[in-house]
């Protein structure tokens, strides 16, 4: 049975639904991320799942129990949120204890506990500093380590890394991953972040004004985007709509086609191959970003498109700077 089931989950403020109807089952040991932009109703679903929020309607389970009238410490959840919230008064070892004090939990199990915690977030040799002598990268890793150490069933980060420049990011982006599967818990991660998203999760959740548009792993959301929207906020597409997209593609609609599933040469005069789609144009402009080439390229059908090119030499001069543009026709959706 799922760690998490949402039925028909939503949540109203006034005239505002946060939440829209959401169904979802996790199933348990999974990295799972809730993405999609400010405002979608990420916050307000994690929210309910950790019982800081009543649905308007809806059920949540947990392992098959239905929480959603329980009080927040009456779930098997905790939340790591992404200010920290740590004492500052305390030490990183006192911090860690606290949850377990509040319970009652005995002084040798605590702190044993509390080191276990510790040493999962690799801040085993800093028990005795206060937060405020700590790096934003290590004081995150204490939150961390002060909600695992109550041993949930599930822990829901809400932006955990938002407070952190892009390298300590990128850098703790692989280790909550390798933290997750060593303690092998259900973690539910919201994030605004496509990239963050794509890197961590074995599945993700894209949310768009309180609904979900698309449950899928990386592979599938990236490379199977489900609507429009998903194609355009995971991953760069670009939108070819109109007269121009009923020249190139053949039938009217918006398609979207990403970047780097284009190909782009010099050949003019030979036509698309089988279960290709291709296009003359000019390009406009090329941007050189060392590991990759960007083309800007206007149609000659009308419209424009973005190329992306591996940089594998020097970027290609094109004759005139004229080109085909080609791809497979299963790249371009509607
Ligand atoms: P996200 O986390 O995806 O940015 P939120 O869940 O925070 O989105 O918000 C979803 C919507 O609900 C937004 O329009 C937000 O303004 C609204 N909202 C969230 N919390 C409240 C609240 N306590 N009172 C009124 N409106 C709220
Ligand atoms: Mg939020």
């Amino acid at each position: 049975q799922p760690a998490i089931r949402l039925t028909g989950l939503e949540k109203h403020f006034d005239k505002v639904r946060a939440v829209d109807g959401v169904d979802l089952d996790i199933p348990p040991g999974e990295f799972f991320s809730m993405l999609g932009p400010s405002g979608s109703g990420k916050t307000t679903v994690l929210r309910m799942i950790a019982g800081f929020e009543l649905p308007t309607a809806g059920t949540i389970e947990l392992e098959g129990k239905d929480v959603s009238q329980l009080a927040p410490f009456d779930r098997d959840v905790n939340t790591v949120f992404q200010d920290y919230a740590l004492f500052p008064h305390m030490t990183v070892q006192q911090n860690v204890e606290y949850g377990l004090k509040v319970k009652r939990v005995g002084k040798t199990e605590r702190r044993d506990r509390a080191k276990e915690a510790l040493r999962t977030v690799r801040l085993e040799d800093f028990g005795d500093r206060k937060p405020t002598q700590m790096s934003g990268g290590q004081r995150q890793r204490v939150a961390l380590a002060r909600a695992l150490v109550n041993h949930p069933k599930v822990l829901l980060l809400d932006e955990p890394l938002g407070a952190l420049d892009l390298k300590l990011r990128q850098t703790m982006q692989v280790e909550l991953k390798q933290i997750q599967r060593e303690v092998g818990i259900t973690f539910v991660f919201v994030t605004h972040d496509q990239d963050e998203a794509l890197t961590m999760s074995d599945r993700i959740a894209v949310f768009n004004a309180g609904r979900i548009e698309q449950v899928g792993t990386p592979v599938e959301v990236y490379e199977r985007p489900a609507s429009a929207f998903v194609a355009g906020f995971v991953g760069t597409s670009n939108l070819l709509s109109g007269r121009s997209a009923e020249a190139v593609i053949g039938r009217p609609g918006v398609y979207s086609i990403r970047p780097e599933k284009i190909r782009i040469d010099g050949d003019l005069a030979s036509p698309a191959g089988p279960g290709e789609t291709s296009a003359t144009g000019s390009v406009t402009d090329v941007v050189y970003a060392g590991s990759t080439v960007r083309y800007a390229v206007a149609l000659d059908a009308g419209g424009q498109l973005s190329v992306v090119r591996q940089n594998t030499s020097e970027p290609t001069e094109f004759a005139d700077g004229r080109v085909r543009l080609r791809w497979r026709r299963e790249h371009s959706f509607r």
